[in-house]
């Protein structure tokens, strides 16, 4: 059987990139809304066919428990109301789907983490990169060793933030651009190397004069230093257009531009002195389908996501030391997970 998805907050991502998707499921499929908007629940609960009984309000949100066809919860709201919407729902007994980032602090990913456990669910983020064929290449040609022993990655993510949203209102993001879009930068720079960083250096560029920037940052640039010797430089920013990585090893390189965007990614190696773009099949799954799918796959044979809460917790740490490491101008080393 297919397994049925609620959808907590229906945004802009909800309801252009992830509910048309779910027709396209292999495994799965919509059967319930979550949203503070009547219009809302009215309009897409019948465009996409959701009884009255299946739509709920956020103040009959712990009903979703007396639900048998809701079988995941997948909660794309601000980043500050993960946590809390997350875990209600694994006490509501669901396994549960998150948006990146998981939620704003370290702490409130371990408490996501122990909820899930004890509920003993899944617990997933939605790092859809993960499922996308040019990245999954890229991992592949780098730990096959074809640009030899990697030695740098430089991976850029951002864009022109446009004002009065709630990305740009603290409480509701928990932070800036890293938060946002630099969590893609450390993301890649962490499944390219495939090693935990152990060292982060980060430096802050925001002008407070700006009115967007009143209550979060603008641009982080960091540095991280990996067990290997290989280092990663990243960016996130808030006020240009990035997105790109490159792997450059002993041997040679492999980039992408763009890299984790929604479409479009464009490859390029070089060995051999050669510079080559690679074309790769379309395949049957694009990266929201397959990330939705693999949640659905996981529930039903009981395997673990490739990008459990821990992976969610592992960038929150690193984004608290990168944080960290900016305030206090110094380099902050990381202790083992
Ligand atoms: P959005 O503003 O379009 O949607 C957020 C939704 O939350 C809205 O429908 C809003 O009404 C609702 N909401 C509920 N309570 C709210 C409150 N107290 N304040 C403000 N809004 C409230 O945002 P979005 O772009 O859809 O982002 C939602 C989440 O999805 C974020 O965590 C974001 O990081 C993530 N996201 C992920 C990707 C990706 O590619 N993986 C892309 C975009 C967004």
């Amino acid at each position: 059987r297919k397994l049925g998805y609620a959808i907590v907050g229906l945004g802009s991502y909800a309801t252009r990139q992830i509910m048309p998707r779910l027709k396209e499921c292999e495994h799965a499929k919509l059967v319930a809304l979550v949203s503070g908007t009547p219009e809302k629940l009215e309009r897409f609960g019948s465009e996409y066919g959701i009884p009255k009984t299946h739509r709920y309000s956020y103040a009959e949100y712990d009903r979703i428990r007396d639900n048998p066809d809701i079988d995941i919860v997948y909660v794309v709201l601000p980043n500050a109301l993960h946590a809390e919407y997350s875990i209600r729902a694994s006490q509501a007994g669901k396994h549960v789907l998150c948006e990146k980032p998981m939620a704003v602090s370290v702490a409130e990913c371990q408490a996501m983490i122990a909820a899930a456990k004890k509920a003993g669910k899944k617990l997933m983020i939605g790092y859809r990169s993960r499922f996308q064929a040019h990245n999954l290449r890229a991992i592949e040609l780098v730990r096959s060793g074809f640009v030899g022993k990697p030695r740098l990655i430089t991976s850029e993510h951002g864009f022109t933030i446009s004002p009065n949203q709630w990305r740009l209102d603290r409480p509701l993001s928990g932070g800036g651009s890293m938060m946002d879009i630099g969590i893609y930068s450390l993301n890649a720079a962490r499944y390219l190397a495939g090693e935990e960083p152990i060292e982060v250096s980060a430096m802050e560029s925001t002008g407070k004069a700006d009115p967007r920037f009143r209550t979060v940052e603008d641009r982080i640039d960091w540095q991280m230093r990996f067990p290997s010797g290989a280092l990663a430089a990243c960016v996130s920013s808030y006020s240009s257009n990035h997105n790109a990585y490159r792997v450059t090893g002993t041997e040679g390189w492999v980039g992408l531009e763009p890299a984790t965007a929604y479409e479009g990614q464009q490859m390029w190696t070089r060995t051999k002195g050669k510079t080559e773009q690679v074309t790769l099949p379309v395949p049957a799954k694009n990266q929201f389908v397959g990330q939705l799918d693999h949640m659905a796959e996981c529930v039903l044979t009981g395997r673990e996501p490739i990008v459990a809460g821990e992976e969610g917790l592992r960038d929150m740490r690193l984004i608290e030391a990168i944080y960290r490491s900016a305030r206090e101008g110094r380099a902050v080393k990381l202790a083992k997970a």
